[in-house]
C-alpha cells in the first residue's frame, strides 16, 4: 500500500469504515512508518479531538504473586528484587490520590499483585475506594485480577467506574507469556466487568518476542471488546524474569504499534504506559502517531515520568489535558 493509499484509508476510517480480519492489514506491518503515523494522527484528531488524558497507577499490594507472567518482577516464580508488601492503608492511598489530582491527572488506578484480591485485602481496597470517592473527583480505576461478579458490584458501589485487565498479547502468543491463566480467562473477566457497568481499560505489552502480526491480532481482539482505554506498554526487561534478557524494542516499533492501534480501534484512548523512557521525551512522537493519553508518574516496578513534564509536553503539542466525557465520569455527577 502506498503512502497515499494509507492516508486515503485513514480518511475512510474517519468517515466510518472499521477494519477487521477480512481486510488486508499487512500495510500495518510493512507500510511506510511516516504515512502510518500521519494517518493515525489524522484519525485521532478527527475522532478524539485534542483532549488528552493522564492517569497515575499505584501498586496497592506488591510481590509474591502465584501467577507466572514471564515479564513480571512481582511473580513468586522468579528471583527478583521487587519489594513485597500487603495492601496499603486507605488514608495513605487517599492522600496520594488527592496529591495526584492536585497535580493534574484525571484517573487514579490501584493495581495489586496476585491472581485476585480477597478477604481482608479486598475489604481494605473497598475502604480505600470509598474514602477516595468521597474526597476526590478523579475517575477511580481498579486492577485486581480475576474478580467475582459480586466483587465487581462491590467495587462499583465503592466508587470504582473503570476496571483494568490487559490481554497482554495475541491469543496465539499468550501461552509464551503466561501458563497459570489463559487468554480466555482474561476475555471472560473483561466481559463480566463490562456487564457489571464498568468501563474497561485493556491493552498489552510489546517487545516480548511477539511478531507485528501478534500486535495486529491483539488490536483486533481489543476492538471487539469495546474498550475505553488501551494502555500500550513496551517491555522493560526485569532482571530475574524469563524475559529479563529480551533486547529492547525500538522507538519506531513502538510508534508503529501506536499507529496500528489507532487505525484498528479509532475511537479509544490509546495510552502510552510502561517503557516511555525508551522513547524521546517520554514518547512525544507517539502523540503525533495516534496516542492521546498516558500513564504518568511513578509506574509500578518500571519507573515513570513526571506529571508536570507530561502536561507541559501535551500542551506544547496542542492537547488539552482533562475534560473527560460525562459517560466516563459517571461516578461524580480505574490503567
Ligand atoms: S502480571 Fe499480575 S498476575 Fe502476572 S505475575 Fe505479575 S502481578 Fe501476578
Amino acid at each position: 500500500m502506498t503512502a497515499a493509499d494509507i492516508l486515503q484509508l485513514a480518511d475512510e476510517i474517519i468517515g466510518g469504515r472499521r477494519l477487521g480480519r477480512q481486510d488486508g492489514l499487512s500495510f500495518l506491518a510493512d507500510g511506510e512508518l511516516s504515512a502510518l503515523c500521519e494517518g493515525a494522527d489524522r484519525i485521532r484528531r478527527a475522532l478524539c479531538g485534542d483532549r488528552a488524558d493522564l492517569c497515575t497507577i499505584v501498586n496497592g499490594r506488591s510481590g509474591g504473586c502465584p501467577e507466572n507472567c514471564r515479564y513480571c518482577a512481582q511473580s513468586a516464580h522468579y528471583r527478583t528484587h521487587v519489594q513485597r508488601y500487603e495492601f496499603l492503608d486507605a488514608e495513605a492511598l487517599t492522600e496520594d490520590c488527592l496529591k495526584n489530582e492536585a497535580e493534574g491527572v484525571q484517573r487514579y488506578s490501584i493495581v495489586t499483585a496476585g491472581r485476585t484480591l480477597t478477604g481482608e485485602a479486598f475489604e481494605k481496597a473497598l475502604a480505600a475506594y470509598r474514602m477516595m470517592s468521597g474526597r476526590s473527583r478523579l475517575i477511580l480505576c481498579a486492577s485486581h485480577g480475576f474478580m467475582t461478579d459480586e466483587q465487581l458490584r462491590q467495587l462499583r458501589e465503592a466508587g470504582v467506574t473503570m476496571y483494568h485487565e490487559n490481554i497482554e498479547t495475541s491469543r496465539r502468543y499468550f501461552p509464551q507469556v503466561c501458563t497459570t491463566h489463559t487468554y480466555d480467562d482474561k476475555l471472560d473477566m473483561i466481559r463480566r466487568a463490562k456487564a457489571a457497568g464498568l468501563t474497561i481499560c485493556c491493552g498489552g505489552i510489546i517487545g516480548m518476542g511477539e511478531t507485528v502480526q501478534d500486535r495486529i491480532d491483539m488490536a483486533l481482539d481489543i476492538a471487539q471488546l469495546g474498550v475505553e482505554s488501551i494502555p500500550l506498554n513496551a517491555l522493560i526487561p526485569m532482571k530475574g524474569t524469563p524475559f529479563g534478557e529480551m533486547p529492547p524494542i525500538t522507538e519506531d516499533e513502538i510508534l508503529r504499534t501506536v499507529a496500528l492501534f489507532r487505525f484498528i480501534v479509532p475511537e479509544a484512548d490509546v495510552r502510552l504506559a510502561a517503557g516511555r523512557g525508551l522513547m524521546e521525551r517520554g514518547g512525544i512522537k507517539a502523540f503525533r502517531a495516534g496516542a492521546n493519553s498516558a500513564v504518568t508518574g511513578n509506574m509500578l516496578t518500571t519507573g515513570g515520568t513526571s506529571i508536570r513534564g507530561d502536561i507541559e509536553m501535551l500542551s506544547e503539542l496542542g492537547f488539552t489535558v482533562g475534560g473527560c466525557s460525562e459517560a466516563e465520569n459517571g461516578r461524580t455527577d480505574h490503567a
